[in-house]
Formats: structure tokens, sequence, C-alpha cells
């Protein structure tokens, strides 16, 4: 009996050595999926300073609307030209969509170009308006609204921003409401002359198919604003209005997706 309790009392023993023994260390239980993690409390929250990168980073937000600006002229038709510099209209205007284009990405909107270089859409003029006219529909690109960009010329007095628009236009009321937004915004950001909103039947707005409007940022005509009008500073500054312009246009019509 005595030989039988002995040996009851060893298994015991060797049962309770083999358990303290094999006990699962904490990087291999279940839950803890690190040590740091099961072990202290209160959890350690300061930022690690050398991050891994996320090899599934999360996509960009989609854009909360197209829009088509047009710079205007390009190739033989070069608008309007600097009186003192010979800078030419349909350069700069290029130069002032690819920064509006830029900045309005920086703000969930997407851009597209009615030319992205220096040639005309068509060899024949009126073709060549009636193309930009009608870019929305025929891209298929829902765009919401449509930005002609342009450069007065007149005399060596006048200066300042106009905006036109057209009654003739699908969306007048909407293309009126576009003029006022970027005509304000485009004059409070480069500081110039108010000209105002004005109606003109141009053929890019009148046979457009969605709101649109003809920006014409300065006057070359004016020796000042053609010194302004020729530098990156203030052709991006031209640019941020307009875009500002067009943003606020989106918020009011309900396309800024928010
Ligand atoms: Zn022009």
């Amino acid at each position: 009996m005595n030989r039988y309790c002995s040996l009851i009392f060893m298994l015991f023993f060797f049962l309770l050595l083999f358990m303290t023994t094999f006990q699962p260390s904490p990087l291999e239980t279940e839950e803890g999926d690190s040590p740091s993690q099961s072990s202290t409390f209160p959890p350690d929250l300061t930022p690690d300073p050398n991050p891994e990168p996320n090899p599934f980073p999360d996509p960009p937000p989609p854009p909360i609307a197209y829009i088509i600006l047009d710079p205007g002229h390009g190739g033989k038709e070069e608008g309007a030209k600097g009186w003192t510099t010979g800078v030419k209209e349909k350069d700069i205007v290029l130069s002032i969509a690819n920064f509006t284009q830029k900045w309005l990405s920086e703000h969930r909107v997407k851009a597209f170009l009615t030319r992205i270089g220096d040639y005309a859409l068509d060899p024949t003029l009126r073709k060549d308006l009636l193309l930009r006219a009608r870019f929305a529909d025929t891209s298929h690109l829902q765009a919401v609204l449509f930005v002609s960009i342009h450069i007065d010329q007149f005399n060596k007095t006048v200066h300042g921003t106009k905006v036109y628009y057209s009654t003739e236009n699908p969306f007048p009321k909407e293309s009126k409401a576009l003029a006022r937004t970027v005509h304000d915004h485009l004059v409070q950001e480069i500081g110039s002359k108010p000209l105002d909103v004005h109606m003109n039947h141009f053929l890019v707005l009148r046979h457009n198919t969605v709101p649109a409007v003809l920006v014409e940022v300065g006057h070359l005509s004016h020796p000042e604003e053609e010194k302004l009008l020729i530098t990156p500073q203030y052709q991006e500054l031209a640019a941020i209005g307009i875009g500002k312009g067009i943003l606020a246009y989106l918020e009011a019509t309900h396309h800024s997706g928010r």
C-alpha cells in the first residue's frame, strides 16, 4: 500500500513538473501578437519613429467633379499680343490652365483641357470653336462645367478682369452664377480691377452642353498688367482665383460631394 502511495505521489510530482516546464511563452499565445501588447498596461501609445511603409496604402479619394478648362486659341490663332513684350495670349492662357488643373486636382476636382499644347483643334476657326464647345458632350467625361481662359487687349488705359456668360447656353442661370463666383474669386486673388460679369453669345458658350463661362483675366494692351501677366507667379495666382471660383460654384450647386 505504501509503495502504491509513493508511486501516485511520484506520478503527481512529474505531472506538476511537466506543466510548469512547458507553459506556453507570451509569444506562443493565440491572443498576443507581440509581447508588448500582452504584457504592458496601459499600452505604449507613442508613435513608432520608423514605421514600416504600408504595403497597401489607401487609394486617393475619387474626384468630386469633372470639369473642362479651355485655354483659348492655339496654333496659328495666337490671340492677343503683349504691346510691350510681344508675348502671346495662347501661351499665357495654356500656362494658367495648367496651373488651374493642378490646383483643382489638389481639391479633388478633375479638370480636362481642350488642348494641352500649341495647336488648334481644327484648322477652321469655326470648327475649332465648335469642337471646344462640344468637348463636354463628345468626350463623355460627365463634366459639369466649362471655363474658357483668355486675355484681352483694348487700349493702354483699360485694365482689369471680366467674365462672360451667355443666356443662349442651355444653362443660363448656372452659367451666370459660375461667371459671378469665378469673377469675384479671381479679382480677389490677383487684386485686379473688377470689370464685372457680362452677357456675350460667344460660340464656345452658346453651343456648349454644360454651364459655361469665358474669363478675360486681364489686358495685354495695358503695360502694367502685361508685366504681371507674363510672370508665372501671377499666372499661378490667377489659376488659384479661377480654381476657387469653380470650387465655390461646385459647393453651391451640391457637386462638392460633402
Ligand atoms: Zn482670347
